[in-house]
Formats: C-alpha cells, sequence, structure tokens
C-alpha cells in the first residue's frame, strides 16, 4: 500500500513497451470527479473527457466505467462510447453494446420495494436525508444532513441492514449507502465481466487457452488498472490485485486494499496526462 504515482506510471508504461493491452477501469464519484454535495452537481471535467477520449481510441487501451450509479445516469455523464459501463454496483452493465443484467434482478423487485418503503418512513426525521430508487439498488444519501444527526441516522440505518442481510449489502459510501441485492454480483465480477469481453475482442490469442482471463502470469494480454475512492471499490482492487494488476486508491478514504495511492481525482488526472504524454 501507499506506493506513490511515480511508481504508478512506470509500471503502466512499462505494460504499455511490452505490449500488453491496458484496461483502464474507473471509479466515478470522488475517484474522475471530486464528490459534491448532490450527485448531479458531479460532472466530468470536459479537459478529463477529452484525455479519456484520446486514450479509448488508442488500439492498446480500452476504458471502463464502474459505479454504483445505474448504468443510464453514468453512461450519460461519461459519454463516451467506446468503453465499458458496469452501474449499480456491477447488477447491470454494458459490455460495448452488449447489455447484460443479472436474470434474478427483476425477482428481487417485490423486496427492494418494501426495503425502499421502511427506509422512507425513517428518513423524515432526518433532515437533508434522501433515498434514490435505482431499480435494481437504492442509495440512501446523507450527506446534507446535520453532522450531529448522523451517528444517529447510521444507528437506525444499520437496524435495518441487520434484519436485511440475508438478501441485501449495504455498503458504505462517503455520506452515502448503497443498498444492493445479494445476487453475487458485483464491482468485482463486473470487471472479469469486462476483462473477458476485452479477452475475446483480442485481434490474436497467445496461447491456445481461448477466452477468459488468466491470473497471475507476467505474461498475461491484459493489464487491469482499477482506481477508486472508497469502500464500494476494495472488491475490484482485490480482484484486480488478484490479476497481478494495479489498484489505486483516490483520496483519503480509499481502502487498504489499493496497492497505489493518488491524493485527488486531479491527480489521477494529472498521472493520466503524464501517462498520454509518454506514449
Ligand atoms: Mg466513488
Amino acid at each position: 500500500m501507499n506506493r506513490p504515482a511515480e511508481a504508478l506510471l512506470t509500471a503502466l508504461l512499462a505494460a504499455h513497451r511490452q505490449g500488453r493491452r491496458l484496461a483502464l477501469l474507473f471509479d466515478y464519484d470522488g475517484t474522475l470527479t471530486p464528490l459534491q454535495p448532490h450527485p448531479d452537481l458531479a460532472r466530468l471535467d470536459p479537459s478529463a473527457r477529452r484525455l479519456l477520449e484520446r486514450l479509448a481510441r488508442r488500439p492498446q487501451i480500452a476504458l471502463g466505467f464502474l459505479s454504483g450509479r445505474t448504468l443510464k445516469e453514468l453512461q450519460t455523464l461519461v459519454a463516451l462510447p467506446e468503453a465499458y459501463y458496469a452501474g449499480t454496483t456491477g447488477l447491470e452493465l454494458d459490455l460495448r453494446g452488449q447489455r447484460v443484467v443479472h436474470p434474478e434482478a427483476p425477482n428481487i423487485a417485490p423486496s427492494l420495494a418494501q426495503l425502499g418503503q421502511r427506509l422512507q418512513r425513517i428518513l423524515p426525521a432526518y433532515s437533508g436525508a434522501w433515498l434514490e430508487d435505482k431499480q435494481w439498488g437504492l442509495t440512501v444519501h446523507y450527506r446534507a444532513v446535520q453532522p450531529d444527526r448522523i451517528a444517529a441516522l447510521q444507528t437506525e440505518l444499520q437496524d435495518v441492514a441487520e434484519s436485511s442481510l440475508e438478501q441485501f449489502r449495504f455498503i458504505e459510501g462517503p455520506r452515502a449507502v448503497e443498498i444492493i441485492p445479494r445476487l453475487g454480483w458485483s464491482k468485482a465480477t463486473a470487471v472479469d465481466f469486462i476483462l473477458e469481453a476485452l479477452q475475446q475482442n483480442l485481434p490474436s490469442p497467445v496461447s491456445g487457452e481461448g477466452p477468459g482471463v488468466r491470473a497471475n502470469t507476467d505474461d498475461m494480454v491484459i493489464l487491469p488498472f482499477y482506481a477508486g475512492d472508497s469502500v464500494n471499490d476494495e472488491d475490484a482492487m482485490e480482484k484486480v490485485n488478484s490479476l497481478g494488476g494495479l489498484s489505486v486508491g483516490v483520496g483519503p478514504q480509499a481502502p487498504p486494499a489499493a496497492a497505489y495511492r493518488l491524493p485527488n481525482p486531479v491527480a489521477l488526472h494529472d498521472l493520466l496526462t503524464r501517462f498520454e504524454k509518454s506514449l
């Protein structure tokens, strides 16, 4: 942990020079954009989008975006057609035109609606808290709640979480809790989906092993890179670590699984700028 930007740039450039394909995967909020008082305000900086667009056009580089936001919202915010997307913490994906939704997701709708109603009864006592209904998941946002009310709200949410643990994961984010049906899909499985789709699109497989991502080999064709800022990025980082890739924590709340550290989204932008200039 805590390896600096310099080492990260060196690792990216070395992989590129070895002819490996780079899968540059990013969380959105807090990673590509600074956290905002309201999620509607988290817009991607135009210069960052242009940089990502130029990187995506390079044949050796593929881009992916993984978020707790809905797939539709994420695609609207990032707005890069040549990319892979995973929304609702990996439950819905767009693999460059191939749409994938967890087949069990529709069956969970009644219990999700019930849980939403339960939360709606709690939240009015906490001014500034609100519930986002994401079709396949829920998010309780509390960035605008008075600081002295937050602990009480967290305790109430914890009670709800404990009584619905079998069906739902409650993932603590920066002043928000994501609630995702426990269906076995996550940001980690989204990383797998994206890498597998990429592997299948490679012009010539290196050996006769066929599709699938080979782990822990120096000659792995694709090098995954994942940048995230909070605990909901931890499983994706662990996945990328297990594949010998580069996991990058952005900001002070990044999970300990991150092998490299950057202080904020601007530092990530700077790193990618320097990477592009060195290509
Ligand atoms: Mg984030």
